[in-house]
């Protein structure tokens, strides 16, 4: 049978990193199987959904290569689908009205939270007469739809990722609301646990792979399949991500919605392999950089960990580094010359656009990264103030004090990988200092900073009217 997944997010808010995470385990999961990914938007929440957070959600899924395969679901569309399944529920008895006031409902939370006890609804509306549900409705009462749940029961489920899961029917809060509130016979908009079981019986979803912050939700919902006499999916509850405190990735850790990690300079396919990794590993762990589709065929839901996973914010810069570095460099180029664009600085030549790229490709980690390893190669950079302590050592500063003597007696102005090469040689050889230090006061010079690209390679591509000896000199007005 057709394997068939889905991601089903509320559009309330930016496509934030672990939905993001989950739609790829879906996909993957599909992928493999050569099933189908599915999107449903759930849109029901009329005062926090907006349609610009759809937008957003379905371009970050594009943008990170998860493509779906149908016309995606909105559920808002579906909510007289939705009341008519209340109202078989109704019919059969499993479900009731229940009349009990917001006032009520507060007064009963105080009496439990005083005895220490959780909140739970009483279900005191289970066995109403006819003539007392005509009383309540005539005396202008509003009602929800409640849903039957046993005390006694105990929910059993095989997930995926964990083993065998237990819940039990006392521990679910009382009976559960399937609907808003609603005047006289009314039933009032469908809520969550309801639609997303009816939703995911028309959609013929076979697997429902979520976060496990909705594993109470899944044993709510498997008592309403058996109601409705639908055939249950197969679940996985996913891990949470971790921040570095090891509590939920949350708003507060600066960056978790997509867009800010396409800004910051991440590339779409390097962010989605990172995440592949997050709460995942394979059974064999060879190569961790790998496409979206290498990594579905060796992909399993059951490899999936248990416990929650730790954003690593270096691990991703290390697998962003390394898909720059195997980038075509004219794609790359295209990319950086945005940068420029943005920046107002103009490059000499076509030609020598591709050999900066070329050589910022092994020093790059983000995208971003163009625009201050490019800047010197545009203007005199400042001198940074890692640059200047290291400019306060004695041998450092002797260094280039020493090169510049040999430029000026040489009458050398413009410096490449030859002359270069050999004037760190002979003054390291002539003055014993360390070759990593000339080079690095040179780095200093130059880029005015400790990093950036291969200082040898870079010379050629200095231009010519920012004389190479005046960044050296420059080293001497420091403060
Ligand atoms: N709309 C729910 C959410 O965003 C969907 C949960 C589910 O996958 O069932 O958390």
């Amino acid at each position: 049978m057709e394997k068939r997944l889905r991601l089903a997010p509320s559009p309330t808010g930016l496509f934030h990193i672990g939905t993001a995470r989950t739609a790829l385990f879906n996909w993957l999961y599909a992928k493999k199987t050569n099933g189908k990914f599915l999107i449903r938007i759930e849109d029901t929440d009329f005062l926090r959904s907006k349609s610009e957070y759809t937008k957003n959600i379905l371009e970050g899924l594009k943008w990170l290569g998860l493509e779906w395969d149908e016309e995606p679901v909105q559920q808002s569309n579906r909510i007289s689908i939705h009341k008519n399944y209340i109202k078989k529920l109704l019919e059969s008895g499993v479900a009731y009205r229940c009349f009990t006031s917001e006032e009520e409902i507060i007064e009963l939370r105080e009496e439990q939270k005083e005895k220490g006890l959780p909140p739970k609804h009483d279900n005191r509306h289970r066995n109403l007469s006819k003539k007392e549900i005509e009383a309540f409705i005539s005396q202008g009462r509003t009602s929800v739809i409640r849903f039957k749940i046993d005390e006694k029961i105990e929910i059993i489920w095989e997930d995926k990722i964990r083993g065998e899961m237990k819940w039990q029917g006392k521990d679910l809060g009382g009976d559960l609301v399937l609907s808003r509130r609603a005047c006289g016979y009314e039933i009032g908009d469908p809520l969550y646990n309801l639609a997303v079981v009816v939703d995911d019986n028309f959609m013929n979803i076979t697997h429902v792979v979520r976060g496990e912050d909705h594993i109470s939700n899944t044993a709510k919902q498997i008592l309403i399949y058996r109601a409705l006499d639908f055939k249950l999916p197969i679940f996985s509850h996913t891990p949470l991500i971790l921040n570095n405190e090891g509590k939920k990735l949350s708003k507060r850790d600066c960056v978790t919605s997509i867009d800010e990690f396409r800004d910051m300079g991440y590339l779409p396919d390097a962010l989605a392999n990172y995440m592949s990794f997050l709460g995942w590993s394979p059974k064999n762990p060879e190569n961790e950089i790998l496409s979206l589709i290498d990594i579905s065929k060796i992909f399993d839901l059951s490899d999936i960990n248990k416990s929650g996973a730790k954003f690593n914010w270096e691990k991703l810069n290390w697998i962003n580094a390394q898909y720059i570095k195997k980038m075509e460099s004219s794609k790359l180029c295209e990319i950086i010359k945005k940068y420029w664009d943005k920046m107002g600085w103009e490059s000499p030549s076509s030609d020598w656009d591709l050999k900066l790229t070329t050589l910022l490709k092994d020093s790059m980690v983000l995208l971003k990264d163009a625009i201050d390893q490019s800047k010197p190669f545009f203007t005199l950079p400042q001198i940074q103030k890692e640059g200047q302590e290291f400019l306060k050592n004695q041998e450092c500063k002797e260094s280039l004090k020493y090169i510049l003597e040999h430029l000026r007696q040489e009458n050398i102005v413009k410096l490449d990988k030859d002359n270069g090469k050999a004037i760190i040689n002979k003054i390291s050889k002539e003055h014993s200092i360390k070759k990593g230090i000339v080079m690095k006061a040179l780095r200093v010079a130059f880029f005015g900073c400790l990093s950036g690209p291969d200082l040898l390679q870079s010379w050629e591509l200095f231009s010519e009217n920012k004389s190479d000896l005046l960044r050296i000199e420059r080293c001497f007005k420091l403060p």
